[in-house]
């Protein structure tokens, strides 16, 4: 019943040069119809920030102001990891792609095609972190106190983790246990719901389908915890972590 994230994805059509998200918002004013489908669209491609015909990746716009995140991720950690970090990995993928054949694909394939090429790993690194850092914005909502509600996300936690709060402290501890950069992730493989952990820029397109990601790049969380990764990471898997995105990654 759940098809991977790259099946699940529709065709794009071809429009002009400004994202789907403005796309989406005028649209959406317009018509039932078409917020519908647009919203459909989005739904499956959070991270394909573009394109056909040439056209250059763009910085996807964040999907909440940038002191959302407080008391427990700082304005100024959110401003120098988007418009710095993530910011930056756009513009190095475009740079490295243009005038190659990879110039045309989406994001997604363009992370499929290079995953196990040696030779393209700086492209990978760069596409798959742009991807990341789109996929974890969503992952994370204004603080809140929300209980999962969702039953097929609740009866899928107390099947594979016996309870929230075990699936909890899995993501903290394994998280904790990535020695050096990296990301945490919540992901459904073949029906089964994992916590895993992937160094670098790596991530589970391919092989698993991703509900919910963390970062954990010293950048995610320096400025405000410094060395205290622990801390960082008690805050967001507390707090911060949008259980209503993982319920939609999952029906997809
Ligand atoms: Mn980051």
């Amino acid at each position: 019943p759940h098809s991977d994230l790259n099946a699940a994805r529709l065709p794009i059509p071809p429009r002009p040069r400004h994202t789907i998200y403005i796309f989406y918002q005028k649209m959406n004013k317009k018509s039932t119809f078409f917020s519908k489908t647009v919203a459909f669209f989005i739904k499956n491609s959070y991270c394909t920030s573009k394109r056909r015909n040439n056209m250059t990746f763009e910085l996807p716009p964040l999907p909440y102001e940038k002191n959302a995140l407080e008391p427990f991720i700082s304005a100024n950690t959110l401003t120098f990891h988007y418009e710095k970090h993530h910011a930056t990995y756009v513009k190095n993928l475009n740079d490295l792609i243009k005038g190659t054949p990879l110039e045309n694909e989406t994001l997604e394939d363009i992370i499929l095609q290079t995953a196990k090429d040696s030779s393209k790993q700086a492209v990978y690194n760069n596409a798959a972190q742009v991807w990341n850092h789109t996929f974890y914005w969503h992952s994370l909502k204004s603080p809140h106190n929300d209980k999962i509600n969702d039953p097929t996300l609740l009866g899928l936690i107390q099947r594979d983790f016996g309870s929230v709060e075990n699936l909890k402290n899995v993501l903290k501890s394994t998280a904790m246990g990535q020695f050096g950069s990296g990301w945490c992730w919540l992901v459904l493989d073949h029906d089964m719901l994992k916590v895993v952990r992937t160094p670098n820029a790596e991530n589970p397109l391919g092989t698993s389908k991703p509900l919910l990601c963390i970062d954990v790049w010293e950048h995610a969380y320096y400025l405000d915890y410094q060395n205290k990764r622990a801390d960082y990471l008690d805050k967001v898997v507390e707090h911060l972590l949008n259980w209503d995105f993982a319920v939609k990654n999952l029906s997809l």
